[in-house]
């Protein structure tokens, strides 16, 4: 006895906040608080939706909340506006040498990808 069994005694409950599956929201905290795994290169491109062009930033080493402030940062910088999701900021209009720049000056490494 004093073993620790791992059973269905849990019943379909959380191990780490020992909500029930379907309260826990442990897979969207640890999303939200994990930086991608990526190369360390972030890389620009521009993409056309609608007929309008857009600047897509792909690879930020950024937690959700950080790709956000780096968003509005950007947009700042950019005078446009944009989104912050799933690690990827878009901005509308053509602005990679401004976003680039402003990346730089952040210390990130910048590759211009694509078209
Ligand atoms: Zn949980």
């Amino acid at each position: 006895m004093g073993r620790v069994v791992y059973d269905s005694a849990l019943g379909g409950s959380c191990p780490r906040c020992r909500k029930t599956l379907a309260k826990c929201r442990c897979a969207e905290q640890i999303a939200a608080n994990t930086r991608p795994a990526g190369d360390g290169i972030v890389r620009i491109r521009r993409e056309v939706r609608n007929g309008k062009p857009l600047t897509v930033v792909l690879g930020l080493p950024c937690t959700a909340d950080e790709l956000r402030k780096v968003a509005a940062q950007l947009k700042q910088a950019c005078g446009s506006g944009g989104t912050a999701k799933d690690g990827v900021i878009e901005i509308q209009g053509d602005h990679r040498e401004r976003v680039a720049a402003t990346l730089r000056d952040a210390g990130h490494e910048i590759r211009f990808a694509g078209g």
